[in-house]
């Protein structure tokens, strides 16, 4: 809708724009956390404007010709492209559930490079519609099961603006109350003869 808080409806005051940030925020966290919990590398995220998720390294298939998923990719490479679907997808998805409704537009990109990556792991556009499907669910839930995760990052790029990979796992340690490593007793009698 055109009337949405997106880029291109970029109009009001300090109010819309303060929402629209917190919204950002929240989509990028979405993107992180997901990617964290694949334990993909994260090297930054942030939240300036006109970047979006540039964190992790997306998979970006080569559109060879005939390309055959089982010879061309390898067991590893294709579950990292699933799971890169659902990076993609969690952006939207975790901006989704902060705001109440949906922002297409502001989620094209994400779309486009989803819609790749599952037409290059499927034999043709309905192959490739069933897995987008299936991998949006999958965003969906990673969002609703790592809430406060998503909220703690979101509410330190909101401090920060860009956050290396290394704040993102701290944020999301501190937000699930685990305890550091060195804050862990050291076990005792642990020398070894
Ligand atoms: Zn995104």
């Amino acid at each position: 809708m055109s009337k949405d808080l997106g880029p291109a409806g970029a109009s009001g005051g300090p109010a819309a724009a303060s929402a629209r940030r917190k919204a950002v925020a929240h989509h990028e966290a979405g993107h992180a956390v997901a990617a964290f919990y694949f334990d993909h590398a994260i090297e930054s995220v942030t939240i300036k404007p006109g970047e979006d998720f540039a964190g992790s390294s997306i998979s970006s298939p080569d559109f060879g010709r005939g390309f055959d998923p089982e010879v061309d990719v390898d067991a590893a490479q294709y579950v990292k492209m699933l799971e890169d679907i659902v990076v993609c997808f969690a952006g939207h998805e975790a901006e989704a559930a902060y705001r109440g409704r949906r922002n297409w537009h502001g989620s094209t990109t994400d779309f486009g490079i989803a819609a790749d990556l599952a037409l290059y792991l499927s034999r043709g556009s309905e192959e490739a519609s069933a897995l987008l499907r299936w991998r949006k669910l999958v965003a969906r839930g990673l969002v609703k099961a790592h809430t406060r995760e998503i909220a703690a990052v979101a509410s330190a790029l909101l401090a920060q603006g860009t956050l290396a990979g290394d704040d993102v796992r701290e944020t999301i340690r501190i937000a699930l109350g685990i305890p550091a490593l060195e804050e862990l007793p050291s076990p005792s009698g642990g020398t070894t003869q």
